[in-house]
């Protein structure tokens, strides 16, 4: 993740923001939603806001990274219903 997301007539948003690994994928929907939130903190001005967007959704995706990986891992262990 990007800090700082926000500078002087600047804003950081999709893959410039927050890059995620291809392969837990979402970064197209993540480009998306972040240039609506891009769009309301231009209209509030409030970057605190835009960076808390960011910040949860950075906090989500290394959750379901994490749970990809762990039943991908426990799959091949012959694990079922690791998840
Ligand atoms: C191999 C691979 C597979 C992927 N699979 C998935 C998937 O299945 N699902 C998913 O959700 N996401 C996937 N992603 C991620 C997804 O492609 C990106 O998260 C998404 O495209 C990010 O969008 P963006 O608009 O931020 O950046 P980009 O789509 O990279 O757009 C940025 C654009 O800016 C242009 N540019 C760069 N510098 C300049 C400049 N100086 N001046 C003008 N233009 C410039 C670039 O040419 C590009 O067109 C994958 C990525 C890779 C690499």
């Amino acid at each position: 993740m990007r800090r700082p997301l926000v500078g002087e007539r600047w804003i950081a948003i999709g893959d410039a923001a927050l890059a995620f690994e291809p392969i837990a994928a979402h970064g197209i929907s993540f480009a998306l939603f972040s240039a609506q939130a891009a769009h309301r903190w231009i209209a509030s001005q409030d970057a605190e806001a835009y960076a808390a967007f960011c910040e949860e959704q950075w906090r989500a995706y290394r959750e379901r990274r994490a749970e990809f990986h762990v039943a991908a891992v426990l799959e091949l262990m012959g694990v079922r219903g690791g998840r």
